[in-house]
């Protein structure tokens, strides 16, 4: 009768938009205690759009744009669209880029008209050498407290622009984890933008625990702590940085409107990439492990 027991709720998942890998996820559903959700593109919507340009003294808006967003129109990440369609919105076709090199979680190198052109986080830039004018640092503090994500660009061994990039919440972000917790889970927000604005997001959807600025590479590591602390750890992401982590976790759940990569590492997919379905699928998983017994 088990095996019969968890085809069912299989089929069922189906009909709830969840793509369950194989029977035996289920089992593994009903002991979680930890929901670890990536931010960008699961919590929020990972359609950023650039918000304001904060400029260096002497720069030009028009150059600044053009240029990194000549840059970041060779990088696939939702803030380097964002930078990218500002620019060719306000300038038209994009200019060439060579030698782009992209440094996952920190931010992008490559050579525009003749010029080494940088756009990135503030550490990446400092380790780079590169000094932040205080004015600009206030600027991105302001705009970080608000849930904005800052980049800033930089050519010629100087920063030109912070580039203001916003997100928004998913409608169904704060019911989703409202039901998370009334199901007995705690949620942590895992995510390598700055802290500032993980916590901003956190607190808009009622999370109250928050890992910020952690590189990709390392959020395999943090899956793991929580794991050596007891917990039974599903993790929710979408990003080809998530991979690592989903097939860490306990239970791995990749939101359908997600990346290949992070579809392929989970268990458990959320076709229609509402938060929601998690909480579905726990549901499920338990209702159906209590029929069997
Ligand atoms: P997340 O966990 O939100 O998906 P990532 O690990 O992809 O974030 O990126 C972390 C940070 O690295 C970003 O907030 C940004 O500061 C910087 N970054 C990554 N890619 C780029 C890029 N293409 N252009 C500028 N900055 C970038
Ligand atoms: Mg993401």
């Amino acid at each position: 009768a088990t095996p019969t027991a968890l085809m069912v709720g299989t089929g069922r998942g189906a009909q709830l938009g969840l793509l369950i890998r194989g029977p035996e996820v289920l089992e593994s559903t009903r002991r979680i205690d930890t929901i670890v959700l990536d931010k960008t593109g699961t919590v929020t919507e990972g359609r950023m759009r650039l918000a304001d340009v904060v400029l260096a003294d002497g720069e030009d808006r028009k150059e600044v744009l053009r240029l990194a967003g000549a840059l970041e129109h060779a990088s696939e990440h939702p803030i380097a669209r964002a930078i990218a369609d500002a620019s060719a919105e306000e300038h038209g076709p994009l200019a060439l880029v060579a030698d782009f090199a992209n440094h996952a979680g920190r931010g992008v190198v490559g050579t525009v008209e003749g010029r080494e052109v940088i756009a990135g986080r503030a550490s990446w830039l400092s380790e780079r050498g590169l000094e932040i004018p205080s004015a600009m640092v206030r600027a991105q503090q302001k705009a970080e407290r608000t849930g904005c994500t800052v980049v800033f660009a930089a050519w010629e061994e100087k920063v030109r622009a912070a580039l203001v990039v916003a997100d928004t919440v998913k409608a169904t972000s704060a019911e989703a984890i409202a039901q998370f917790k009334a199901l007995g889970l705690t949620p942590v927000l895992l995510t390598g933008d700055n802290t500032a604005a993980a916590q901003h997001v956190a607190a808009e959807v009622g999370i109250e625990q928050v890992i910020a600025e952690v590189h990709p590479e390392d959020k395999v590591a943090e899956i793991k702590r929580l794991q050596g602390e007891g917990k039974v750890v599903a993790m929710v992401g979408d990003g080809v940085n998530d991979a690592a982590a989903l097939a860490q976790a306990d239970l791995g759940l990749a939101m359908g409107t997600g990346t290949d990569a992070a579809i392929a590492a989970a268990d458990l997919t959320l076709v229609k990439g509402d938060l929601r379905g998690a909480a579905d699928a726990i549901r499920l998983a338990r209702k159906t492990l209590s029929t069997i017994k």
